[in-house]
Formats: structure tokens, C-alpha cells, sequence
């Protein structure tokens, strides 16, 4: 099942790319909005594999927004993939990953415009994002993937000057400029894919490639990270899980590179579908 936030209505999407308003098809019984369908994801997802796909309609992926509009919590991994460490000058971590926010106020949908912070270097990561469909707390890992509703691209934008400033690592406000948490297109539920530990993750700028990863290279993987995370914190119906990035950031780079106004970013999760993020400087240009 493939859902998706189309101007702030929860649709269906089919195997033809057309769009099935949620309410609409269920008779009132779910919807309008996204956001309520994970903490009834189990019944949802039920009738979601039923529904009747009729009255499908075109749309324009300029006006989806985020599949998980209004999450408790945006979780993000650092250094999760051996060479993302490495190029990072850090050693891959033996234990748990670095974990930290990406506030609320940054999550986009997946076609969109960013402004980039003055004066600083702002980079791309690209993510697998777990959404997560129940109450998740002490679970073990062979039971966490019946614990996310689905998968969805991310771009963990990161602007590096404020993310390294100061005596310690500002992660959550270095990834939390305005825009800088862009998912979607569509929440795909893990069904629709081959292997949801094996996908392909792929990013370029103005068509060149910078990241080709695959999650199968995750260094603790998202059952395992679901599950050790849970043991510390209770994770909420709809909230986001980033589960960090393969190598390629501009950061890693010799020289390093990082994105110019003007440029655009796109983004690819395998099964899921392209993040597109168009950059402008701060006057607009
Ligand atoms: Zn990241």
C-alpha cells in the first residue's frame, strides 16, 4: 500500500500513480487527514489492502506533502554506514549511533524550495525513514519491523558551520533549518518491497551523483535500531526514524562541497520514490 498527504488529505496512490481520496473511499470511516491513520494504523492498513480504488484522480507531486505530517518525534542516526563514519573522521560506532532530533518546524513533503542559511554550509543525506505505526516500547528485534507502518524517503539536510560550532555537536539545530526534514513521496508499507533491509538509496545535485548506498549496509539496522532505541524511549504512532546515510556528503569531500542556490537535490529511496529540493539563497535568488 502506498499512502501519501495530497494538500493535506490522506490518498491512496495505485499502481497507476493516481490518487484515491482516503475518506471519500472509506465512506467517512478514515481520514480526511493523514495524521489520525497511525494511531489507528492496524485497522487502516486493513481496509487500505481492500479498498476499493475507484474515483483514482491525477495529482501533482508539487502538492503532497509529508506522509507523517505531525509526528510526536523526528528521530535522527549519525554515523550508521562504515564509510559515512569514516569520511566523517569519526570510527564506526560499536554500540548504539549518535541519535538526535530533527525538530518539527523542518519536515517538508517531498517537492520543495529551501532557503539556505546564510553563511553556511548546508550538505545532503540521504535516508531511509522509518514511520512508526504503533506504541513501541522494550520490543525485540525480531517483532520491530511489525512495529513501523512504513518506509519513506528523507533528506537529512545539515548545515555543518552551526552543526559543529561550539564545545559539543549541535546536531538537532544544524539538521533543523526551516525545510531541512523533506519526506515522502508516499509512506510504502514494507509488503511492497522485496527486501526492506536491501534498499537502494541514491542522491545527486544538478544530475551528478554524490551517494549510492544501499540499507543493507546499515551498521546497526532499523529492526535493531527500533528496538535498542525503544529499551531507552517509547516511540508514537506517525513519529519519523532517519536511519542515517551512506557515504558521499559534501562534508567527507576533498575539497568539501556543499550546495549553491540555485542547484537542485534529488533524492531516491528503491520502492519508495525521489525527494526533490530546489535551493535559494536567503533574498530569494
Ligand atoms: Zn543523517
Amino acid at each position: 500500500m502506498k499512502l501519501a498527504n495530497l494538500d493535506g488529505r490522506a490518498v491512496l496512490i495505485t499502481p497507476d500513480d493516481l490518487a484515491v481520496d482516503v475518506h471519500q473511499a472509506s465512506d467517512g470511516r478514515f481520514g480526511p487527514e493523514p495524521a489520525p491513520l497511525f494511531s489507528e494504523w492496524g485497522a487502516f492498513r486493513d481496509w487500505a489492502q481492500a479498498a476499493p480504488l475507484t474515483e483514482a484522480a491525477a495529482y501533482d507531486p508539487a502538492a503532497l506533502g509529508p506522509p507523517s505530517p505531525d509526528p510526536r518525534q523526528i528521530l535522527g542516526i549519525g554515523l550508521n554506514y562504515t564509510e559515512h563514519a569514516m569520511e566523517s573522521g569519526f570510527e564506526a560506532p560499536k554500540g548504539l549511533p549518535p541519535v538526535f532530533p530533527k525538530f518539527l518546524s523542518s519536515l517538508s513533503g517531498p517537492v520543495t524550495k529551501v532557503v539556505l542559511p546564510e553563511g553556511g554550509n548546508t550538505d545532503w543525506e540521504v535516508e531511509l525513514v522509518a514511520v512508526i505505526g504503533s506504541t513501541t516500547y522494550n520490543i525485540d528485534e525480531a517483532d520491530a519491523w511489525e512495529h513501523v507502518a512504513g518506509i519513506t524517503a528523507g533528506q537529512d539536510l545539515s548545515e555543518r558551520v552551526t552543526q559543529l560550532a561550539g564545545p559539543a555537536p549541535q546536531f538537532g539545530l544544524g539538521k533543523s533549518f526551516s525545510g531541512f526534514s523533506p519526506t515522502g513521496p508516499f509512506l510504502v508499507t514494507t509488503d511492497e518491497v522485496p527486501d526492506p533491509d536491501d534498499l537502494a538509496l541514491h542522491c545527486e545535485l544538478d544530475g551528478e551523483t554524490l551517494q549510492d548506498g544501499r540499507t543493507s549496509n546499515l551498521i546497526v539496522s532499523v529492526p535493531r535500531l527500533i528496538a535498542e532505541l525503544s529499551k531507552i524511549i517509547t516511540l508514537y504512532p506517525g513519529d519519523l526514524l532517519f536511519t542515517g546515510t551512506p557515504a558521499g556528503v559534501g562534508l567527507g569531500r576533498d575539497p568539501q562541497k556543499y550546495i549553491a542556490a540555485g542547484q537542485t537535490l534529488v533524492s531516491t529511496v528503491e520502492g519508495v520514490g525521489e525527494l526533490r529540493q530546489h535551493f535559494v539563497a536567503a533574498d530569494g535568488k
